[in-house]
């Protein structure tokens, strides 16, 4: 079969043929129908050096994935052959206390896990691919009628990571509230209609692209600006001085995290989402009085069963920029430069 593998770290993933994995007990084979290209993978190819993440090279690109349950393994029950179903894209050891509860992200005991801190697509085979081999039958979720395997593979990364941070601070969203969106692609596009189907807030949305802002618009934004030196200001001039209660942050630099604290309001939220590298400066007059910084990393299965219902009722939808497998490579080109229309998702 056909893999995108990335090979070594600092350098362009290799559209590659590889033996077709056969799933041993417990296991699952899914036929890829869909595999989204996230940033993350852009700071995969590009910014890691050996030592810097709890895995190496090489491995198949592609943790946002969808498809049909190909084969299964001993003992699996419950799946049939031909199913559609999402990946729960993290693999932790399945039996820690953070597993139990089902925070696979958080894994406790990655020596347990079948990647440290990983999953398909991050430490092992992902779904760029054919075929994907899923480790346990536990990260498979079978599709809400209607809902197609190219629209749901970018919902299990790039609406599940802003669901969930946005569930971290939903007690402080109800009405009368604000909250900021930076940066509008793939996550934050996605982000908003999150926002819009959990809570009454009024959502700002920041981004430096023309066709982003215009998306943000469309999909219900109450106020829209262009990243800036008045950005920060002019969101406390549309919240009557007080600031935003929470400022989701999808980019991540030192630029975006200095709007977020200069635009946040007191006991507010910053949640750095996006792994631009930037720092933000905390003291305590360097940021309003209580407010909470904290950083997000991905989601869990019960929230995808979550979103993906969502998705199913019409109330979260991707926008996606389709490419065969073969042009795998221009859709990362495309991410880099700024030219995605919402997620590229990339379709053996
Ligand atoms: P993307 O390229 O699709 O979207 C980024 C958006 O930010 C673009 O629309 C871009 O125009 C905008 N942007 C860039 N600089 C900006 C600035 N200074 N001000 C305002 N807008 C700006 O990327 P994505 O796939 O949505 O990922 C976003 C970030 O989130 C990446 O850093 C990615 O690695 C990270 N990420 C984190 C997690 C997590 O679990 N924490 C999960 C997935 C992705
Ligand atoms: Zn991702
Ligand atoms: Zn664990």
């Amino acid at each position: 079969m056909r893999a995108l593998r990335l090979n070594q770290w600092k350098s362009e993933p290799v559209l590659e043929e590889v033996p077709v994995p056969e799933p041993g007990p417990g296991e699952v084979l899914v036929q890829v129908g869909a595999a989204g290209a996230c940033h993350s993978d852009l700071h995969l190819m590009h910014e890691f050096e050996p030592g810097m993440l709890p895995y190496d090279p090489p491995f198949t690109l592609g943790h946002e994935n969808a498809g049909w349950v190909h084969t299964v393994g001993q003992g699996v029950t419950g799946l049939e052959v031909g199913q559609p179903v999402a990946v729960v894209g993290a693999w932790g050891c399945g039996t820690c206390a953070h597993c139990a509860a089902g925070l696979e992200t958080y894994c406790e005991r990655p020596d347990l896990a079948p990647v440290p801190g990983g999953g398909g697509g991050l430490g092992l085979d992902g779904g760029m691919a054919d075929y994907l081999l899923v480790p346990a039958a536990r990260h498979v979720v079978p599709l809400p009628d209607g809902l197609e395997v190219v629209d749901a593979a970018p919902l299990t990364d790039a609406a599940l990571t802003p669901y969930h941070a946005v569930r971290r601070s939903l007690c402080k969203l109800g009405p009368g509230s604000t909250a900021v969106v930076i940066g509008v692609g793939g996550l934050g596009h996605l982000g908003l209609q999150v926002l819009t189907a959990l809570t009454a807030t009024r959502i700002v949305a920041v981004d430096g692209r023309d066709s982003a802002r215009v998306r943000a618009s469309d999909l219900g934004a109450d106020l829209v600006l262009e990243p800036g030196p008045e950005t920060a200001s002019r969101i406390r001039e549309a919240t009557g001085g007080c600031g935003a209660d929470v400022v989701l942050d999808f980019v991540g630099s030192d630029e975006t995290l200095a709007t977020a604290a200069a635009c946040v309001r007191q006991l507010g939220d910053i949640t750095i989402v996006g792994i631009a590298g930037g720092t933000l400066p905390v003291s305590f007059f360097g940021v309003p009085y209580e407010v909470s910084v904290q950083t997000t990393y991905w989601g869990n299965r019960a929230e995808l069963v979550e979103v993906l219902d969502l998705a199913g009722r019409g109330l979260l939808h991707a926008a996606t920029t389709i490419y065969p497998l073969e042009d795998a490579l221009a859709a990362y080109d495309d991410l880099t430069h700024g030219r995605v229309e919402g997620r590229a998702v990339v379709v053996p």
